[in-house]
Order: structure tokens, then sequence, then C-alpha cells
């Protein structure tokens, strides 16, 4: 038996060991996903409150060969990827940033663009502002950065996701082409264009977390990833559709994309599941804002060549893109000029509450920090190892002096037989 003094040195090694374990899980930022979150609530606009005629003059102004083009050119610069901690995936922030600069002029007292850096990896996040006159925040988001699974390969990612982009660029074209009053905008609008998607979207992990904490107001987050493969669903002999991401979304804005969708574009919407954390919209919904998805078709459907080499523009429907940008030109144009009020508890269902599996807490906070989930498996592989030892020199009588193992692991013992107290 191992002696008792030795015993509890090492139970208090494993024990120390298991709170160190313990206070890693709880430094990062994702420790509150394991518990419900409560999603924030709005009083969206109903199809009664819309403003139609302005939201279709400014839908108006889409146009498809600009769509087209525009990635034309987007895949020809950035064909050979855009990965997160790269040099490529820095330029091609760089290179947005530099374009909407030059956008930005067209109004430089409403609009602005910043580099949103993040201090872990080398790729920035673009975020390109509207002012309206309160600083309630409107956004649509999209991811810039692009992955091979195969790493010896490049990563075009022209559906996944140069056309949503695209779809942001072209949107933001269209607003000031169409001459918005932007100083008649209640909230301020933000287009979004994030780093490190690919890698359980650190990006906008990064930039929602840095919202929370600055107590910014985000009354609702669009998010457009994969916008431009229709290949599959037509092969299926389904009709062309939206995607509606229902499982990773936050239920009160789907209804109200669902609404922006049947006013205002030509097709319908099937519900969708990703079925595990997908996309940025998580973003929002981690720390508590509402934020949806809609992509191209159901997940079903969806591109099968994304993360390969041959993610290439031969394989979009640029059609189906015109439909992206009006679903994001009109939910842009009705939440721009809308008053967002919090509902009222009473109000409130269960609705809005939101929980992400164990599953999706151990992606989430594995690709948060690599060298503290490193030190967790270290620290989790010591504690069992001295575990199993431990229990085995219980058991194994090597020892002459004793830790009893009734006193680890009570046995039942008539009170009058004393002699199996101790076992020498
Ligand atoms: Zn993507």
């Amino acid at each position: 038996m191992i002696k008792k003094k030795e015993f509890y040195t090492q139970f208090g090694i494993i024990c120390g060991i298991l709170l160190v374990f313990a206070a890693l899980l709880r430094s990062s930022n994702v420790y509150h996903v394991l518990n419900e979150i409560h999603i924030e609530t709005y009083n969206y606009p109903e199809n009664a409150d819309f403003h139609v005629v302005t939201t279709d003059s400014v839908i108006s102004s889409i146009s498809k060969e600009r769509i087209g083009k525009r990635l034309e050119g987007l895949s020809r610069i950035f064909h050979d990827g855009r990965f997160y901690n790269s040099e490529k995936g820095y330029k091609s922030s760089l290179y947005l940033y530099e374009k909407l600069q030059k956008v930005a002029l067209a109004d430089y007292e409403r609009l602005s663009v910043e580099l949103f850096n993040h201090s872990s990896w080398k790729q920035p996040s673009v975020i390109f502002r509207i002012q309206g006159k309160s600083d309630n925040l409107v956004i649509v988001g999209c991811h810039v950065d692009s992955i091979n699974l195969n790493p010896l390969k490049e990563a075009p990612g022209v559906d996944d996701n140069l056309s949503g982009v695209d779809i942001l660029l072209e949107t933001i074209d269209v607003l000031i082409e169409s001459n918005v009053n932007f100083s008649d905008w209640q909230n301020t609008v933000e287009f979004h264009f994030y780093a490190a998607e690919e890698m359980s979207s650190l990006g906008s992990r990064d930039v929602f977390g840095a919202y929370k904490k600055h107590g910014k107001r985000v009354a609702a987050m669009l998010q457009q990833d994969m916008t431009g493969f229709t290949k599959k669903t037509f092969e299926n002999g389904m009709p062309e559709h939206f995607g509606l991401v229902v499982d990773y979304s936050s239920k009160q804005l789907m209804q109200f994309v669902r609404r922006i969708i049947s006013e205002y574009t030509d097709i319908k919407s099937i519900d969708t599941k990703c079925n595990k954390v997908c996309s940025d919209q998580i973003s929002p919904l981690i720390f508590g804002y509402p934020g949806a998805y809609v992509l191209e078709s159901v997940i079903e459907n969806s591109n099968p060549y994304i993360h390969t080499d041959q993610d290439l523009i031969d394989h979009i429907d640029v059609n189906h893109m015109v439909q992206h940008a009006k679903l994001v030109t009109a939910f842009v144009s009705e939440l721009s000029v809308w008053i967002p009020k919090y509902l009222n508890e009473s109000m409130q269902s269960d609705q809005d509450l939101f929980r992400f599996s164990l599953y999706d807490f151990f992606i989430l906070f594995a690709t948060s920090s690599t060298r503290r989930t490193i030190w967790c498996i270290i620290l989790v592989a010591v504690a069992i190892s001295m575990s199993v030892t431990l229990i085995g020199d219980i058991f194994s009588g090597e020892n002459s002096e004793t830790v009893d193992p009734d006193e680890v692991i009570p046995l039942r013992v008539s009170q009058n037989d004393n002699s199996n107290r101790k076992i020498k």
C-alpha cells in the first residue's frame, strides 16, 4: 500500500492540476457559452412598416454586370488565397481597406473605414461605417480569409467567400450611387469584412467581444458567406432559393429576414441547419447580440468545392448573387431608418435564449488560444496518469505502510468486524 503521506501529497498535486485546468477554461472569453445565452430582442419592422418606395428605388440600382465584373477582378487578384495568418491574408484586407477609403471620400462626414487589428495573427478585419443619428449598430458581415484543407494547394475561395465580399461592396456602391440621404438614418450601419472566419470565426469573435466590452448596442447582424452556387439546387430539381440558417441564428431576427426576403427578393428561402458552429453570425450570438445567416441554398446543396483549389468563378451563378444583393440592400435600407426598442420582458419568450453545445464550446475554446489548449491537454493527461498510478498503488499492496482503500473508497464494514479496517 502507498504511504499515507505520499498519498496525500499526490492527491494534492492532482487537485492542484485540476484547479489550474479549471482556471484556464474559465479564463477563456467563451467560457460563458456553456450557459444559456440571452439574446437581446427588438421591435423589428413588420411588412406594414416597410418603406417600400425608398427601398425599391435603392434596390433598382443593383447591377448584375458590376457584381460579375467585381467578382472576376477580386478572384483574379486573390486567386492564390487569403489565409488569415499569412502575408496574402494581410494584403487582401489592406486592399479592401484602401478601396473603401476611396469610397469613403464620397461623404467624409458620414462615411469612414477602419482596420481592426488582431493581436494573434496577421490579417486585420476591415470595418466600413455609415454614421447615422445614433450609435445603435446595424451590421452586415462577410469574411475575407480563405483556406484549403490541403495546405500545399492554393485557396482561391471564390464562393467562400469573395462572393460575400462582393455582395457587401455592391450594397455600399448602390447606397452611395442612389444618393440615399444618410443624415436621415436613425442607426449607424457597419459593413464588416472579417479575418479568420475559417478558424471558427476568430476575427468576428474579437470584434464583437470588443463591442460588448465597450458597451456598444448591436441591434442586428446579418452574415453573407457563400452566395453564388446554385448548380446542385437545380440538379436536385429544386427551385432557386436562399438557405436560411435556423439553428445558429437568433429566431426573432430570422423572422425579420424572412419578411425582407418575401417583400424584396424574387426567390423564397428554405430553412437549413449547420448542426455545428458555422460562419460569423455565431459571434454576435456568443455576446448576446442578435445574428442571422443566409447562404446560397440549403446546406446539402451548397458548394462542394469550398476549401479546395476548385472553388473558382466557373461555378458561380451571378444571377443568384443579385438576389443576395437585393436581400442585403433591403435589410440595410429598412433597418437604417428604424428606431430600435428593446421588447418588454413580458413580451419575451424562450425564443431569444440560445444554447451552444458542449462540442461547440470545445471548438470555440480550442481555436481561441493554441497555447492555452495545449496546456489544458497536458494538464489533463498528467492528472489522469497520476490518478491511475495512485489508484494502482492503493490497491496493489506493494508497500507495507498504509493508506486504507476503505478511507479513499469506503466499503461497507460491519461495526464489529475490525479485521478489514487495516489491510497490511
Ligand atoms: Zn465561408
